[in-house]
């Protein structure tokens, strides 16, 4: 049976004060993220290998789109133009070439169906995201249990070879925590008087 991993929290750093990978780039999908121009919904998507960033996508129109065009702020007439994250992601990565057979996808939010059936055509070896309890962000969930079938029903189907990861409560936390970190850092090293 198919079961979502469901995580509270990520690994302690290690000894050399690191980050757990998954905590690092779920961090960097959500700066990601707000590239998008969409003024409700920012979600952001990375696709790494061994732990190096093949491909990464933010939700927006096609790429070379008129955005000043894009009627961004009227449901549901923006659905129409606006690709999410995951797929900007997977397209992104055609652009260029790459391969994204057995990649690990890292997303900003829950994925819509859509978006984790996309992820799945890659064969991904897992999909992690973070679930804030957006109950927008829940309809992956919604759209599968509405005739029937659990979450799990529908993986055990298409999944059958995919970790899918999802960080919750004290994780969105320790995601906040360590970019609010990073600004920290950043600051110390390039706000400082000198660089004025
Ligand atoms: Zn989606």
């Amino acid at each position: 049976m198919f079961k979502i991993e469901v995580r509270n929290k990520f690994k302690d750093n290690d000894s050399l004060k690191r980050p757990d990978w998954n905590l690092h780039f779920l961090a960097m999908t959500c700066v990601i993220s707000n590239r998008s121009f969409d003024t409700s919904t920012k979600c952001g998507c990375i696709a790494t290998r061994d732990n190096l960033i093949l491909s990464s996508g933010f939700n927006g129109p096609p790429a070379g789109s008129l955005d000043i065009k894009i009627p961004i702020d009227t449901r549901p007439d923006k659905y129409w133009y606006m690709e999410h994250s995951e797929r900007n992601c997977i397209y992104n990565a055609c652009k260029s070439g790459i391969n994204l057979n057995r990649c690990v996808f890292y997303v900003s939010g829950v994925p819509c169906i859509d978006c984790m059936r996309g992820m799945l055509c890659m064969n991904p070896k897992e999909i992690v995201y973070l679930d804030g309890g957006d109950t927008q962000m829940n309809h992956y969930k919604k759209d599968v249990t509405n005739n029937g079938d659990t979450i799990e029903d529908y993986l055990c189907r298409v999944a059958p070879n995919t970790n899918v990861i999802e960080y919750k409560g004290e994780a969105i936390k320790q995601v906040i925590d360590y970019i609010y970190s990073i600004y920290s850092s950043v600051e110390l090293r390039l706000g400082g008087e000198n660089n004025g």
